[in-house]
């Protein structure tokens, strides 16, 4: 039985122009990336600070973490802990409710989506609009982000058009980008002000100023927190950092890694509410010092959300974001889905060539494709495996401990494969073959032909 990431991958696959081209375009940020990471001489050591940092911060976190809420206290913010996302969504809906809140402006923050905060305050009388212009689309379409920092990418500007004509009254079959920008610019600016609340993220909390970074390239965080008397700033328990001059390492890295930017457009510095203002952040664990507490994958909280992982990715550029069972999709989400659910997310890990390209290009240096390959050994261990995949392992297993055997079958499988009719080597036993040929059988095992050679025959 194929797992739910393989039949939504399945599904993504059937339109063939439509992957190549969300292929193509994820390797264009790819290469923009790399681009710009080439024109920093001193890319590896920065990749190596910013790691020893986010070490530092997570075998010290309870020091920063209360060193952060004293400061942040004094600069006037007030400060709420959430254990998870249940709680997370309770103190949002409070602070709201005792302000006589109705409408929220909301800039992108993965950690609300990772909390399903959305449809918990509209259920509850709330409105809320995400103001990053791919997350609008997205929410219109009533769709999750495919993508942490693209989040619709999986959408040509025809489907954005649509969108628009169907939600927001727009021109039919406009496709014209600088159009488009309009029709969204206008609704949003509406939206902005009549906004009684702002809802941010935080890319990057620092320790000893209580003060905090938001990153955008529409400057939409800003504008919702400086129009409206409300301030909420949601943030994960590992966005931390001990120092305001730890903040150059990242952000010189953070834009170049996510979108091939030498900075983002917008790195706001929020400090203080302004007067007469409110500000709020709410620091939530949600599973994360769980995740700590695990040796082998506790490096996976070092991820400062670039997306370069995704990019590079060969399984997630064909396959789709929304083809992942969490919320966070490609090489990071198969790492930190597994520590949230593992039955849920057990086809996570497995979602990978392991071909090791996310820890080539993360800045943190995370190493995902052993962590990966370490889930795996969990996944099996845990019995959560499919029984096809458990017995053909276990058949595998059998074959490499019996060398006569597998010498005997490969010569069978040889022949086999030259002789099989098509309909029945492509048959439904053949996932392999779905979308590709099977290559030709060479006429001997590569045993057989280093057996073969002159200079070995005599040893
Ligand atoms: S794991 Fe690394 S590359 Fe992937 S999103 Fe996080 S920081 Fe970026």
């Amino acid at each position: 039985m194929m797992s739910e990431h393989a039949n939504k991958a399945s599904a993504f696959i059937r339109d063939e122009g439509r992957t190549d081209w969300h292929d193509q375009a994820l390797w264009f940020v790819r290469k923009k990336r790399d681009i710009q990471t080439k024109k920093v001489d001193e890319w590896e050591t920065l990749r190596e600070i910013a790691s020893g940092i986010k070490a530092n911060v997570l075998a010290n976190l309870d020091t920063y973490l209360l060193q952060f809420e004293e400061n942040a206290l004094k600069n006037g913010a007030q400060v709420h802990w959430a254990k998870d996302a249940a709680e997370h969504n309770e103190i949002i809906l409070n602070i709201l409710r005792s302000k006589g809140v109705k409408k929220m402006v909301k800039s992108k923050s993965m950690l609300t989506e990772e909390c399903h905060l959305n449809p918990y305050l509209i259920e509850n009388g709330i409105e809320v609009v995400d103001t990053d212009l791919g997350e609008r689309i997205v929410q219109l379409r009533n769709e999750p982000p495919s993508h942490i920092v693209l989040p619709a990418i999986h959408l040509k500007k025809e489907d954005v058009g649509e969108t628009f004509y169907q939600y927001l009254h727009s021109e039919k079959g406009a496709s014209d980008p600088k159009y488009l920008t309009e029709v969204a610019r206008k609704h949003l600016r509406e939206k902005f002000l009549a906004a009684d609340a702002a809802l941010t993220g935080v890319n990057f909390a620092v320790a000893d100023t209580g003060g905090f970074t938001v990153c955008t390239n529409e400057g939409n965080a800003d504008l919702g927190a400086h129009l409206a008397p409300i301030h909420i700033a949601s943030m994960g328990i590992e966005k931390l950092i001990p120092k305001q001059e730890h903040l150059g390492v990242f952000l010189r890295m953070l834009a170049r890694n996510a979108t091939g930017q030498p900075i983002t457009s917008f790195s706001s510095h929020f400090i203080k509410p302004r007067e007469g203002q409110e500000l709020h952040v709410v620091i939530v664990d949600n599973k994360r010092s769980e995740q700590l507490g695990r040796a082998d994958f506790r490096k996976s909280l070092y991820c400062i959300r670039c997306g370069a992982c995704l990019n590079t990715c060969p399984v997630y550029r064909r396959s789709g974001g929304h083809s992942y069972s969490y919320i966070i999709p490609g090489p990071i989400g198969s790492i930190l889905s597994p520590g949230v659910d593992l039955k849920k997310h057990s086809a996570m890990p497995f979602a990978s060539t392991l071909c090791g390209s996310c820890s080539d290009v993360c800045p943190v240096k995370i190493d995902i494709h052993h962590q990966l390959y370490k889930w795996r050994q969990i996944v099996a261990e845990q019995g959560d495996f499919p029984a096809v995949k458990k017995i053909s392992m276990k058949m595998m297993g059998f074959l490499f401990a019996h060398p006569s055997l597998y010498r005997i079958t490969g010569k069978m499988g040889r022949v086999a494969v030259k002789i099989m009719p098509r309909f029945l080597l492509y048959s439904k036993l053949n996932a392999w073959g779905i979308k590709r040929e099977v290559p030709q059988a060479p006429p001997q095992s590569f045993r057989e032909w280093y057996l073969s050679q002159e200079k070995y025959k005599h040893k």
